[in-house]
């Protein structure tokens, strides 16, 4: 049996290699590396695929989600909510543009941020509420549209692990993650769940001017050369890296299908385990399974996890700790025990091997091992 990785990138790369390094070596031979017609060409594939007017690319995930605060206008003292368990990219570009991130609580189900505890947490100085579509599934994002309208505040959406799934508001609507709110943000990090070779993110949004400003901030705040209206940044996503999401975004759909089944292989393989908690799906999202997320109950997590690499199967902690906790961003109003879902998940969750290329092999040795532990 071949080795178990957490994300198998190479055996990926091996189904496609040729495709890749003949549109890499078509880059090469162009020596377009910035701003190519390759850019371009991925931007548009993407727009479709997404059923979005605008994909603004740009370097990073963590620069998508900083740019579209800074569209956005928001100003040092303004207030976004965002939820304490999470990576920590979203809080920390809040904080570094002077807002103040208000950390909330999340529900035990879904992972995602807990409305309650939105609504709790709006201030006169609230503008804006990032929610983030943990592990490939959507946040609630009719209520949350609700909560922005009623309190006239922004959704920018952190969909950094969630891009494909779908969400299907009440009246049927069905939209693509990271194209409910204003803006939404992606990360094309080569283990997320379209990844490049490399760094990479891009922005989403239906709003004309605010593509267009999103454009501008991301190239140094000009849009005539060396006419700098708005003080902006240097972000971009090259061509090489472009070519490879072009290729792999044909892919996407089947990605997300493996994805899928090897969730469901788990899902059966732990039905009757008493311990463990498989990951509860929200009827009104699609689930694209950047991460298979277990809670283990009455039992120590970091001893199974120790057990599985012991026998070969890597298993991962996201996250150990929640932001409220994180040194850099402990303040007098996060005491310890503030957020009690979050900080329950952060001691009970550990996540399975997921990627496209995992065996039925690979599957029923994970899964035989895992039940094996709690005999
Ligand atoms: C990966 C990730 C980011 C940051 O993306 P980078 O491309 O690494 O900057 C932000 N938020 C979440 C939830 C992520 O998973």
């Amino acid at each position: 049996m071949k080795k178990i990785q957490m994300v198998d990138l190479h055996s990926q790369y091996e189904n496609i290699r040729e495709e890749i390094n003949m549109e890499i070596q078509k880059v090469l031979d162009s020596c377009a590396f910035i701003k190519g017609g390759k850019v371009n060409e991925f931007q548009k594939n993407l727009e479709q695929y997404l059923r979005v007017k605008h994909v603004i690319p740009v370097g990073n995930g963590t620069d998508a989600l900083q740019i579209a605060l800074m569209a956005l206008g928001l100003k040092p003292g303004d207030e976004v909510i965002t939820p304490t368990f999470t990576f920590i990219a979203t809080a920390e570009v809040v904080a570094l543009l002077g807002l103040t991130p208000v950390l909330v609580d999340v529900d035990y189900d879904t992972f995602n941020i807990s409305i309650d505890a939105i609504e709790k947490a709006i201030t006169p100085k609230t503008k804006a509420i990032v929610p983030v579509h943990l592990f490939g599934q959507n946040a609630d994002m009719e209520a949350i549209v609700q909560l922005a309208r009623k309190y006239n505040l922004y959704v920018v959406e952190d969909a950094c692990q969630s891009i494909g799934s779908e969400y299907t508001f009440s009246d049927g609507n069905c939209v693509k993650s990271g194209c409910i709110g204003d803006v939404g943000c992606t990360s094309f990090f080569p283990s997320k769940n379209l990844g490049c070779y490399g760094d990479g993110g891009a922005l989403f949004t239906n709003d004309d001017a605010l593509a267009e400003k999103i454009r501008i901030i991301a190239n140094h705040g000009m849009k005539v050369r060396y006419h700098h209206d708005l003080i902006g940044v240097n972000s971009r996503l090259d061509s090489i890296q472009a070519a490879v999401l072009d290729v792999k975004l044909k892919y996407l759909d089947d990605y997300i299908l493996s994805r899928q089944r090897a969730a469901e292989f788990y899902d059966v393989a732990f039905e009757n385990n008493y311990y463990l908690e498989t990951p509860k799906r929200d009827p009104k999202s699609t689930h694209v399974f950047h991460q298979y997320t277990l809670k283990v109950n009455g039992f120590d997590r970091d001893l199974l996890k120790t057990y599985l690499e012991s026998e070969g199967i890597p298993a991962m902690v996201y996250y150990p700790i929640p932001l409220h906790l994180q040194a850099a961003y402990k303040n007098e109003r996060y005491k310890e025990g503030y957020f009690p879902v979050a900080e329950d998940l952060c001691s009970k969750v550990i996540s399975l091997p997921m990627h496209t290329e995992l065996t039925e092999e690979q599957l029923n040795f994970i899964a035989k091992t895992v039940n094996n532990f709690f005999d």
